[in-house]
């Protein structure tokens, strides 16, 4: 059984313990990987720290160059990447609309692409006889990035390629549950990088914790649950570390009643299934106008009957297996939830009996809000479709939520659809399609969806303070 290292100050570093990785297609464990403690942690800061000196003063050009080079090496290596993607995650390697393993590092190869060529130019405040002032951005020094197993690749270089392009120096924990992507990533990455400048620790929550109070820490960026954001915020305090959230979404869509049911069924089904329901800005509650409710309803199950579940590594699966027993447990908790809160199974509902963790493409009518699976986020394959008189009582439903990440409104008449998704209380809103992130437009949660934002030139800002300097002239 393959067994994976970490990788402290640019060394292939193994510890005594080990933790085992699961295949959720088959429920068994494929893999071993190190067991880190704060011994790790800490000399993986140390190394960090060494490094920041010359990262930082690198001429920029330099750095771009080597996250270019580090968009190559993915390249390279992407069939063994991918291939260890679908057995950590479970997710197919292509799947359904194309969204799977392969996805997932061609994502990878273009984020570091757009990222490595983002400038973040001088900002000439004053430049007269009184005064020259300008302000500009220099790197934060350590950051800690702490990540979740949906995307375990793509987060990772959401956060890493951007602290690194600015001159920051990483240490990385990835999820116990999908670690085995990013310790490989990191050490290709460290075959083009100086020592120390990316460094990955693997363990559990409570390693995550040591890194995220570490006092040589100065920045975190975390993807994952509310609540292990609000605990980050909290340890992040000791020294007042800057922090970059991205938390839980419980992305509403509504759909008004002009729309083309058949031609828009499969995108909507699409943006709410794929990866299993397991990505952040999934659509997770469809709010549909009355006078299309039914036929639209009728769509949306058909395809969920239709679709091939199984084993991600197999060519023709278009969703794999929940990506963990809490997660599976989670489903099957809501879809038990349903009867009683007056809900109507239209296609799915169960576990699928075989080995793995596996649940059925599953469509629910009639409930609304106040029920567990309109107002939790399910992060599986279950999805709410909730019957609206008109486009108001969409628009309130909606952002009756503690979350708000993404959301969209979907119409033939996209100028009564504009004014509507500018009125929804989310980060990201989008018209006529949902969930479609891109390198080069800011994205994070309002409410308690996160705090700041990733990508493009918003997003490297986060990894930098501001500083501002002023020359007296007269
Ligand atoms: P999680 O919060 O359980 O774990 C995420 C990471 O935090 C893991 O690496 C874990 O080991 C670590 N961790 C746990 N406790 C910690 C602590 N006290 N201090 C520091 N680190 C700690 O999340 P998950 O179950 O892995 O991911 C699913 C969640 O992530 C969902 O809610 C989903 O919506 C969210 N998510 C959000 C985005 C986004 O961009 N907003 C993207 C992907 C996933």
């Amino acid at each position: 059984m393959q067994h994976y290292k970490m990788t402290i100050g640019g060394q292939s570093v193994d510890t005594e313990n080990k933790f085992a990785v699961i295949n959720p297609a088959k429920g068994q464990h494929f893999a071993t990987c190190a067991l880190a403690t704060t011994t790790e942690v800490d000399a993986a800061v140390k190394a960090a720290r060494q490094a920041f000196t010359e990262w930082s003063k690198r001429p920029d050009g330099e750095r771009q160059h080597l996250m270019h080079e580090i968009a190559q090496l993915l390249e390279t290596n992407m069939p063994e990447l991918a291939q260890l993607i679908t057995q950590e995650t479970g997710k197919p390697l292509n799947g359904l609309n194309g969204v799977g393993a392969n996805m997932e590092l061609m994502g990878s190869i273009g984020w570091s692409h757009v990222t490595a060529d983002i400038e973040l130019p001088i900002d000439i405040i004053q430049d007269n006889d009184d005064a020259y002032v300008q302000a500009y951005r220099k790197p934060l020094g350590v950051v800690a990035s702490i990540t979740p197993w949906n995307w375990p690749l793509m987060i990772a270089i959401w956060h890493v390629i951007a602290a690194l392009r600015v001159g920051n120096t990483v240490v990385i924990k990835p999820s116990e549950n999908s670690p085995l992507s990013t310790a490989r990533f990191v050490e290709l990455a460290n075959t083009v990088l100086p020592s120390g400048v990316l460094n990955v620790v693997t363990g559990f929550g409570d390693l995550g914790q040591a890194l995220v109070s570490h006092d040589d820490v100065n920045k975190v960026v975390f993807t994952g649950s509310t609540e292990t954001g609000k605990k980050i915020m909290a340890s992040a305090s000791g020294n007042l570390k800057r922090l970059t959230l991205e938390l839980g979404g419980n992305d509403a869509a509504i759909v008004l009643p002009d729309v083309d049911v058949k031609a828009i069924a499969p995108e909507l089904f699409g943006a709410a299934f794929h990866n299993n329901g397991q990505t952040c800005a999934c659509l997770k509650r469809l709010y549909v106008h009355e006078d299309i409710y039914d036929s639209l309803c009728d769509e949306l199950a058909a395809l969920a009957k239709q679709i091939k579940v199984g084993d991600g590594l197999e060519s023709d699966t278009q969703l794999g297996p929940l990506q963990n027993e809490a997660q599976l447990q989670q489903v099957m908790g809501l879809a038990a939830s349903i009867e009683n809160s007056g809900g109507r199974i239209l296609a799915g509902g169960h576990r699928i009996e075989r080995d793995g963790f596996f649940f059925e493409p599953t469509v629910v009518a009639d409930l609304t809000n106040g029920t567990p699976l309109v107002d939790q986020e399910q992060f599986g394959p279950i999805l709410p479709v909730i019957k609206v008189t008109d486009a108001e009582q969409g628009l309130e439903l909606a952002n009756d939520s503690q979350n708000g990440l993404g959301g969209s409104v979907w119409s033939a008449n996209s100028e009564i659809a504009t004014e509507l998704a500018q009125r929804l209380e989310c980060g990201t809103a989008w018209v006529n399609s949902h969930g479609d992130v891109q390198p080069d437009a800011p994205f994070g949660g309002v409410k308690q969806s996160g705090v700041g934002v990733e990508f493009g030139r918003y997003g490297l800002e986060e990894c930098t303070s501001l500083h501002t300097l002023k020359i007296k002239r007269a």
